[in-house]
């Protein structure tokens, strides 16, 4: 029986830094045509830019501390403005976030319709993290353990120089293990009383994790 083909295309990826979350996102939204949106990346470019938002998120990035949830749920209304698609990255992160993200869906009528939960160890986390590249110029993500590229070096895709983010340390990355297990697991326990929770091993290779929520939000309906 051959059945219609309906996309979730309001979806959250939430899980440790370092999970892939950004990664899949791209990969999805650019399958999908479905806006990708990255509380952590909005913030970085920012700070970049010196803007007034960016130095007051920069304080608590550089030591690994969560944001206000003020300051992330602001970025969020501006960026939703009309959209109805999305695939947010990174946000929620508190509980907080996620209320306040539920009372601007249901006052804009448009439901979220899946939030994936990645799963990863923390050994992998932190191999993971410390491997990390960004693109300074481009935002794109390179890791030395999957690919030949060395800080300093030019970024595939745009020449720009890639850099290690500023929170990939190990003592930022400890606060923001913690800081996950304290704030955000909850998150995930919200969303399984609503219903929405899949929690997706991501200790597979990148494509093979991408098929796996590829195929879940491009679901048959019988
Ligand atoms: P990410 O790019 O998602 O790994 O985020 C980098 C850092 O930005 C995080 O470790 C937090 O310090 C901060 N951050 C990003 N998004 C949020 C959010 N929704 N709530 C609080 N802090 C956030």
């Amino acid at each position: 029986m051959s059945g219609r083909t309906i996309l979730k295309s309001r979806v959250v990826l939430i899980g440790p830094p370092a999970c892939g979350k950004g990664t899949q996102a791209s990969l999805l939204s650019a399958a999908f045509s479905i806006p990708h949106v990255s509380t952590g990346e909005i913030l970085r470019k920012e700070r970049a830019a010196e803007s007034p938002i960016g130095l007051e998120a920069d304080r608590y990035a550089r030591e690994g501390h969560l944001f206000p949830d003020d300051l992330a749920l602001r970025v969020v209304r501006q960026w939703m403005d009309n959209r109805t698609r999305f695939i947010f990255d990174g946000f929620p992160r508190t509980i907080g976030q996620a209320i306040e993200f539920d009372k601007m869906l249901f006052e804009r009528s448009i439901p979220l319709d899946v939030v994936y939960l990645l799963e990863i160890s923390d050994e992998e986390v932190l191999a993971r993290m410390l491997g990390r590249l960004t693109c300074s110029k481009c935002g794109a993500v390179y890791n030395t353990r999957f690919h030949a590229l060395a800080m300093g070096d030019a970024c595939p895709k745009c020449q720009g120089s890639l850099v290690r983010r500023s929170d990939d340390t190990r003592e930022a990355l400890e606060h923001r293990l913690a800081e996950y297990k304290t704030f955000t697991q909850p998150v995930a326990d919200y969303y399984t009383s609503k219903g929405l929770l899949k929690a997706i091993d991501v200790e597979a290779a990148r494509d093979e994790v991408f098929q796996i929520l590829y195929a879940d939000m491009k679901e048959e309906a019988l």
